[in-house]
């Protein structure tokens, strides 16, 4: 069993409190011990990121994107390495986790084209007086990751973070922290300096504490909208600029001429990839009435074909969910469903699995019929694979429930209709949607995030230049020269 450590000033530091147990959620073992690091360590982490940002800010932008050159190359590397450890502590399928890794590589991609995008603006004003915007880093930077994407997380907040000259110290998440530890000592071995990139560990007293912290001057979050909230306030308190990706329950509508093989495939990957962890993940299936019947028959088909089981398995589609807790919310939710008056078109509940997994996480493909929006299942982040099967009248309604959810993370439409597809994209109120494409979670090359309570904070997004905004600040500069004095 590893025990796991934090990175501090470049050191790497044991833990000296309490641990909490990592679980393999294939199998339920524990894998190894992550520390909750002590309030004095939390504090050397923020004290070290403070002293290293007085060089790290001077140092050329040109180099410390040398660094993230580097960085991508080694990523690249390891790329099936990190891929197994996400695979192991996440439990997202091993094909599933490679594409996770990639992600980082090409967040750490886009971040390597830093200068271009740092670039600042200047008016002439009148005569001698000009105007000129020029961006700085905002200082120290606390990160806060959620447990289903720790590769993808980093590549919004690490390589944008440090390339634009800020330190951070960075809170893996508790359920899925060994990804993080690889990173810090990836980024010692490309000569990062100490104290620019700190790694500390825990759960909620540590993040109070950070978001308590006069020597944090920002926060990037990434996580459930209840916890969201606690960050957006607690930095608006403290006066931190505060980037707040949050949770979402995302609506695929089905209309009358949707192609229903491509319909097929979105559906699969979309609801049960990463068991339906993931922020972009379809939750409730609406569709159009005259067409209800056949998509019916092709979402049982298709859930039925998933296969479950051992998440680096090769041959497996869907892995276990993080926990017991995951577990048994899943399965109040299914019994809230059934409450409030749903069938149960497929039960994936305690799915038979061979001898060595009976101790894993899992929960096979469910899907809940008769569901109306009004219901609960319909409207709150269940976080599985579970599905709900809605029937509209027309497209429109499935648009109602997209712009009617607290959330606006994502939302789809399959259609093969222009005017149908013109009327989904005008009218959506969602941060990232799609036409014919289940997932339309941003590629790094596009803003990622959503609307409503799927955005908080300072309404920031990740990528790109989105991340530019959120990790410099602005500075107007007023400038005139009158020219030598005259002798
Ligand atoms: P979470 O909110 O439980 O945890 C996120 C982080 O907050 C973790 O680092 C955790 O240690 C910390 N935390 C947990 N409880 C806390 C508390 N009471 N006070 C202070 N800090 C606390 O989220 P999760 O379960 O790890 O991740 C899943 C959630 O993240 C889902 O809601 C999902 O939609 C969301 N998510 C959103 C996006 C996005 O881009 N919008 C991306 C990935 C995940």
């Amino acid at each position: 069993m590893k025990i796991l450590k934090d990175y501090i000033n470049g050191q790497w530091v044991e833990g000296t409190g309490e641990f909490i147990d990592v679980y393999n959620p294939s199998t339920g073992e524990v894998i190894a011990k992550v520390p909750v690091t002590t309030e004095d360590k939390v504090e050397e982490a923020i004290k070290a990121a403070n002293e290293a940002f007085k060089a790290w800010k001077e140092v050329p932008l040109q180099k410390r994107v040398g660094y993230l050159f580097k960085l991508r190359d080694v990523l690249i590397e390891r790329k099936e390495e990190l891929a197994q450890i996400i695979a192991t502590d996440q439990a997202k399928t091993i094909a599933d986790a490679r594409g996770e890794v990639d992600r980082g590589i090409q967040n750490t991609e886009v971040a390597c084209g830093l200068p271009l995008m740092m670039r600042g603006d200047k008016i002439a004003i009148n005569g001698d007086l000009d105007g000129e915007i020029i961006r700085e880093p905002i200082g120290v930077v606390g990160g806060l990751a959620p447990y289903n994407f720790p590769s993808l997380i980093f590549g919004w907040f690490v390589p944008f973070a440090l390339g634009t000259g800020n330190t951070l110290v960075y809170k893996a998440s508790e359920q899925s922290p060994m990804f993080m530890q690889e990173i810090a000592q990836i980024l010692e071995d490309i000569g990062i300096p100490a104290g620019v990139f700190n790694l500390i560990n825990g759960d909620k007293p540590v993040v109070t504490q950070m978001l308590e912290s006069k020597g944090i001057n920002a926060m990037a979050f990434v996580g459930s909208s209840k916890v969201g909230q606690i960050v957006a306030e607690g930095c608006a308190k403290t006066n931190k600029k505060a980037m707040v990706l949050a949770g979402a329950k995302n609506t695929m509508i089905v209309a009358k001429d949707a192609n229903l093989k491509g319909f097929a495939d979105n559906f699969k990957n979309a609801c049960f990839g990463a068991a339906g962890q993931r922020c972009m993940a379809a939750a409730n299936v609406a569709v159009e009435e005259e067409i209800y019947d056949k998509v019916k028959e092709v979402m049982l088909e298709v859930a039925k074909s998933v296969k479950v089981g051992n998440a680096v398995d090769e041959s497996t589609y869907m892995g276990p969910v993080i926990s017991p807790g995951a577990i048994a919310r899943i399965h109040n939710y299914i019994d809230i469903g059934l409450e409030e008056g749903c069938t149960l078109l497929l039960d994936g509940r305690n799915p038979e699995l061979p001898e060595e997994f009976k101790n894993g996480y899992f929960i096979a493909p469910t899907i809940l019929e008769g569901v109306t929006p009004d219901m609960r299942v319909a409207k709150e982040e269940i976080f599985g694979p579970v599905v709900t099967l809605i029937k509209i009248k027309s497209y429109k309604d499935g648009m109602k429930i997209i712009n009617d959810s607290e959330y606006g993370n994502g939302g789809c439409l399959f259609t093969e209709s222009a005017i149908v597809a013109q009327d989904f994209l005008r009218h959506t109120n969602s941060g990232m949607i799609g036409v014919n494409v289940g997932v339309p979670a941003s590629m790094p090359y596009l803003p990622f995030g959503g609307t409503k309570a799927s955005l908080m904070g300072g309404q920031y997004k990740a990528q790109i230049t989105d991340c530019v905004e959120f990790f410099t600040k602005r500075k107007a500069c007023t400038i005139r020269y009158y020219g030598p004095n005259e002798a």
